[in-house]
């Protein structure tokens, strides 16, 4: 029985919980840079599951990898090995020039494990009084949705009613090199800085240049862990594998989520060198599922998607073009104030900061004219298709964006 969209969202809106504040659009088939609705009708994808589908919708050689593993073993836990993980953690933790990865399944959950590791540190390597820890955060971060990771964001929605909150933290403004540096010169017990190289759901803030090798300098400087997480920009989705690699700068953490598995399975891991990752012992963390054979088997092919496709570099092309097209057309535009971020990692700001309703419309009216992105917030919209598109469709889908704006400012 195949449902209309209306029908499926009353589905779901009857009987499952609240998370997200979808569009009403429902999917059903995806491939490439391209969903369809259940009634047929087709659109790029400008969102990519906030930049998990990197390598495109159901792309073959990382189903090819799933379906086999599939077939063959799924799950084991880490009550025994399985002889997929080794040589995934071998070909990953090359990829990226750590000696160790440990894995997790969603992005929230590499972020909490990367802070127990950083806390960890902090009293076994550091030797930081116990239970004294403070990790260093910025305003605005996103880093997911648990109730540690929730007790320092600033988002009212994501946090309002859901104390006791875990302490800990300090909120410092992001990209203020002076606010870290007077934090880690006041506080002697600070473990870690924990940072989005550009920050996503805020609204694609990307910080000053500098802003990145600077502040692990001061890390370095203070003995303080510098923790990047790269669960939404990294995986060649600014235009290089990771968007600290802008700027040279290797992060003591690094965490990694989303386009791992190419959107296709929950891949999530943290990585860092023995000197660091040493602090987890066994049995003092794990996960039912983490580092299952068929998750290592689709990261593996994920990322090698990303190398043989050359995906950063495209990413860094197709993002130039697209920021070059629409700085030509906001000039001629009230109703879009500017451009900004890296590769394809973009958002725009509407004029009206007042009103979010506006780019809720043009959202909208986007998905009427065949592609569907989302507001991170109030009035920024996000654009982040999947890194496998070509010049020709992200050319059609300036023009949809562009007529689209231009029909909303008559
Ligand atoms: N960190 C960052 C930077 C993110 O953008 C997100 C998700 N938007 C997360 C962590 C959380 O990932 P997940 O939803 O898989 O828990």
């Amino acid at each position: 029985e195949h449902l209309t969209s209306q029908q499926a969202i009353d589905l779901e809106n009857k009987y499952g919980a609240h998370n997200y504040h979808p569009l009403p659009v429902v999917l059903s088939r995806g491939e490439g840079v391209h969903v369809w609705d259940v009634e047929g009708k087709r659109y790029y994808d400008f969102l990519s599951a906030y930049s998990a589908v990197n390598q495109g919708h159901c792309h073959p050689k990382i189903i090819g990898a799933l379906m086999d593993q599939a077939k063959t073993l799924t799950l084991t836990s880490r009550a025994f090995y399985n002889d997929m993980l080794g040589k995934y953690e071998q070909y990953a933790s090359s990829v990226f020039g750590f000696d160790k990865l440990l894995p997790m399944n969603t992005g929230a959950e590499a972020v909490e494990t990367a802070l127990k590791i950083c806390r960890r540190w902090a009293y076994q390597k550091k030797g930081i009084p116990e239970d004294q820890a403070q990790i260093v955060v910025c305003e605005n971060n996103f880093h997911g949705r648990t109730t540690t990771i929730i007790s320092f964001s600033n988002d009212p929605v994501a946090r309002t009613d859901y104390g006791p909150y875990t302490e800990g933290f300090i909120k410092i403004a992001y990209d203020d090199l002076s606010a870290l540096e007077k934090t880690l010169e006041a506080n002697p017990h600070v473990a870690g800085f924990l940072v989005e190289p550009i920050q996503g759901e805020a609204g694609v803030y990307v910080p000053s240049e500098g802003y990145l090798k600077k502040a692990k300098a001061l890390c370095e400087k203070y003995n303080v862990l510098f923790i990047a997480d790269e669960v939404q920009t990294g995986i060649a989705r600014t235009g290089k594998m990771l968007a600290v690699d802008h700027e040279e700068v290797k992060p003591d953490i690094l965490i990694l989520g989303k386009a791992l598995s190419g959107g296709v399975y929950p891949v999530s891991a943290v990585l860092a060198n023995d000197g660091i990752m040493e602090v987890i012992t066994p049995g003092s963390h794990g996960s039912t599922f983490g580092g299952n054979p068929v998750a290592a088997a689709v990261a593996m092919a994920a990322l090698e998607v990303v190398k043989e496709e050359g995906l950063a570099q495209n990413a860094q092309e197709l993002g130039e073009l697209f920021r070059e097209e629409l700085n030509k057309f906001i000039p001629t535009c009230d109703l879009v104030k500017l451009v900004r971020g890296k590769g394809l990692l973009n958002a725009i700001v509407i004029n009206d900061s007042e009103d979010s309703s506006t780019a809720w419309d043009i959202c909208m009216t986007l998905k009427e004219n065949g592609l569907l992105a989302k507001p991170t917030h109030g009035n920024i919209i996000r654009f982040a298709p999947p890194l496998v598109m070509n010049r020709e469709q992200l050319m059609d889908c300036v023009s949809i964006i562009i007529k689209t704006l231009r029909d909303f400012s008559k």
